[in-house]
């Protein structure tokens, strides 16, 4: 008999940030171990990012084709190579980003459609990349979006716009209800949700109605979770949207983690932590974007070098930090044994699967957040923008899994009108704010251990979700199955 043909997969991850090419390379790779058959679509400076963990992560005997179709950049006035979002510098560049990406997407539809190899059965497709919507609908195939956020997020934001939240846009010191998982309460300011409510977007609110028209006319949502995580917030969102909510992660899990062989961060990063003892370091990083203000970045800086435990701090943007800060950086963290500095990019996977990491100080991105989970390794939470206040209150309150720094503003960014790294001259939290936050986690106090706990439960669940018949596992094969 015949076996019948599986499944062809195009994907196309939102060239946002780096945070979104990876899980949804991932997630190829995930497609492909379960026989599916996979290409990428990306433009040429990603395309190497994402060749390169195709390498490292496909299974023996899958294939997965890499794709890149050029993006317009300096047709758009951006500079060359300018090929995602987080390289763009001022906010003034963010629409001729979008503009860019339409012409982006206008090749890559004419390649599914003429040029391709093989047809597609499904298209999974990145959360801004409205434009393959038609494409899959001239092709007669299911299109799918993958946001980079959990499933709470999602509920949430989904609940907003239904309360018609874009309409009235809430000042920045009211107070939004946001409870949508009882009894959880979720209680946020207007000035801590995402951009899709905020008034100052530097690419104008015309584009985040159509990512929201976008997302109600997709056939389903893809999502680097799993279900016993959020409390079922996957199927309250597939019950409010009408359409398959899938959550197949943590994707982070779907090879043991490998490190770049050619990165010196990442060995100087593995042997520091060889030397220290188990849970005793605390490990600190904002993400692939996050910049903070100089003034809470000393602030930030006196907490974890006067802190009892020895620090992996990952900084961005330390070249733009005025003379006296650089200085100030230079005379206290350049010793390495208490506090090593990582300027590059940091093995985050890897670090947080080591035995020594104890405790992450985190901006909540989801993918820093679910890779935390999955190492069982409590937080403390420190959020930046976006939905990251969100993610917070999933940390806090919800898994009980992390204790919160206190921060109440969000910090600049392009998206929001602002410079990375711009912000105010006085540090909202203090030094001593900082180290009692990291006290509560790491100073063997019983709400500390009981953070430590629930997070290896979540852990063991994340693990068991990725196995054969576990949640993500059968969701991964329900994806399968909906496009055969
Ligand atoms: N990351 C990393 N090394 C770094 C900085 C970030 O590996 O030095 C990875 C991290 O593991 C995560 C992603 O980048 O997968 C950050 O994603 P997240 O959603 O947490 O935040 P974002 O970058 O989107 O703000």
């Amino acid at each position: 008999m015949e076996t019948p043909t599986k499944p062809h997969f195009v994907l196309v991850p939102w060239i946002g940030s780096i945070s979104h090419i990876v899980p949804m390379t991932d997630i190829g790779c995930l497609l492909a171990s379960h026989g599916a058959s996979v290409a990428i679509i990306t433009t040429p400076a990603n395309a190497s990012l994402v060749q390169s963990r195709v390498d490292r992560v496909t299974p023996r005997g899958a294939v997965i084709a890499v794709t890149a179709i050029p993006f317009p950049a300096a047709g758009a006035g951006l500079p060359e190579g300018c090929e995602r979002l987080d390289l763009t510098t001022s906010p003034a560049m963010v629409p001729a980003f979008f503009q860019a990406n339409k012409k982006f997407g206008e090749a890559v539809a004419h390649y599914c459609l003429q040029d391709a190899p093989r047809r597609p059965s499904c298209i999974v497709a990145g959360m801004c990349h409205t434009w393959t919507l038609p494409v899959a609908r001239d092709l007669g195939v299911p299109c799918y979006i993958f946001h980079g956020f959990g499933a709470f997020a999602l509920l949430c934001i989904d609940h907003l716009y239904r309360q018609g939240r874009h309409e009235a846009i809430a000042s920045a010191d009211e107070v939004v209800d946001i409870s949508v998982l009882p009894p959880f309460e979720c209680k946020i300011l207007g000035r801590q949700l995402t951009p899709h409510f905020l008034p100052s977007m530097s690419m104008g609110s015309g584009l985040m109605q159509e990512v929201r028209e976008f997302d109600m006319a997709v056939d389903g949502v893809v999502l680097n979770s799993f279900d016993e995580l959020e409390h079922g917030s996957a199927a309250l969102l597939a019950a409010a949207a009408g359409k398959k909510v899938l959550a197949v992660g943590p994707v982070s899990l779907c090879c043991a983690p490998s490190l770049d062989p050619e990165s010196d961060d990442a060995r100087r990063c593995m042997s520091w932590l060889d030397g220290k003892k188990a849970e005793s370091v605390v490990y600190v990083s904002f993400g692939s974007a996050g910049c903070i203000p100089p003034a809470q970045l000393m602030q930030l800086g006196m907490a974890l070098v006067s802190c009892r435990w020895p620090v992996m701090w990952v900084m961005r943007g330390a070249d733009s930090l005025p003379d006296d800060v650089k200085a100030w950086l230079r005379e206290n963290t350049d010793g390495d044994s208490k506090c090593l500095v990582v300027r590059g990019w940091a093995p985050q996977v890897a670090i947080l699967a080591h035995p020594a990491v104890g405790g992450f100080m985190t901006h909540c991105g989801w993918g820093s957040t679910l890779e935390s989970v999955a190492a069982g390794v409590p937080m403390v939470t420190w959020p930046l923008f976006a939905e990251q206040f969100v993610n917070e209150k999933l940390i806090v309150d919800v898994l009980g899994v992390g204790v919160s720094v206190g921060v109440r503003k969000p910090t600049a960014n392009v998206l929001t009108a602002g410079k990375p790294g711009s912000g105010e001259a006085k540090a909202e939290v203090g030094a001593e704010q900082v180290k009692s936050a990291l006290e509560k986690l790491m100073g063997g106090g019983v709400d500390g251990e009981d953070m430590r706990r629930k997070a290896l439960a979540c852990k063991a669940k994340a693990n068991a979700s990725l196995k054969e018949g576990g949640s993500s596992y059968k969701n991964l094969e329900e994806l399968i199955q909906s496009c055969v």
